[in-house]
């Protein structure tokens, strides 16, 4: 980042565009080095504009801006890469979800480049998955927890400590899971029941890649996941998190 001339040069991508004005938009953009910024683009709605098309949602770009004390107000941007470019509905969807997630999150500078890499790098394994991309989802948001110290240990047991495959369910208080082994009736009101099947995917999680197309995941295990991954932020952050995205999915 240079800022001689009081421009600033980063590299990020496009979270959501709102009208502004007559002619501008506001950006919101996660960068790599700022995390995210609102960005003023002026009169880029004008005819003519050959920038407009750069403003889609999730384009990456080379973004020269110019700092006041308010805002950043776009110079310039060439495209990196356009993501959503032919990229299908439920992938989109499965794009949106990350999305949606940084942008309920407050990202500290220092953890800025890490989860902009992580979401570059998911958005890449996704496009070449055909099937069940959603616990491409799923392992991208444990690596996220892990970035914020927020780390979910999904194969050991809150209590026993022991790596286990059998899990009774998701002790939120405790912030992990319960093995069958150690859970007592009467915890029944601390836990969220999960099935073997939930089991079973966070016991392979980290090689799920390898056996996506093998394995098929019901929308109860679906539901089941994502209400323990937005209980888990909610307990860290004390604020409702939601993902509206996925329910289309
Ligand atoms: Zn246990």
């Amino acid at each position: 980042m240079r800022q001689k001339d009081r421009n600033v040069h980063t590299i990020g991508i496009i979270f959501r565009k709102t009208p502004f004005k007559e002619t501008s938009l506001i950006l919101e953009v996660f960068t790599q080095e700022l995390g995210k910024i609102s960005v003023i683009a002026k009169g880029i709605k004008r005819e003519k504009s050959k920038d407009l098309g750069l403003t889609e949602i999730l384009n990456e770009l080379e973004l020269v801006l110019h700092k006041t004390n308010e805002w950043y107000i776009l110079k310039s941007a060439t495209l990196i890469k356009s993501h959503l470019f032919e990229v299908d509905f439920k992938k989109n969807i499965l794009m949106q979800a990350a999305v949606e997630i940084y942008r309920q999150l407050i990202i500290p500078e220092e953890d800025s480049k890490k989860l902009y890499d992580l979401l570059i790098k998911y958005f890449n394994y996704l496009k070449q998955v055909n099937i069940n991309g959603i616990a491409i989802f799923w392992r991208f948001l444990l690596r996220v927890f892990v970035i914020l110290g927020i780390e979910l240990n999904v194969t050991k047991c809150v209590n026993c400590k022991k790596q286990k495959t059998d899990f009774m369910g998701y002790y939120p208080q405790k912030n992990g899971f319960i093995c069958k082994n150690c859970y007592r009736p009467v915890l029944k009101n601390s836990i969220i029941k999960i099935s073997d099947e939930v089991t079973s995917i966070f016991s392979n999680i980290y090689q799920i890649g390898n056996i996506l197309n093998k394995i098929e995941i019901s929308k109860s295990t679906i539901n089941q996941i994502n209400r323990i991954f937005l209980i888990h932020l909610s307990e860290h952050f004390h604020k409702r998190f939601h993902l509206r995205s996925l329910e289309m999915y």
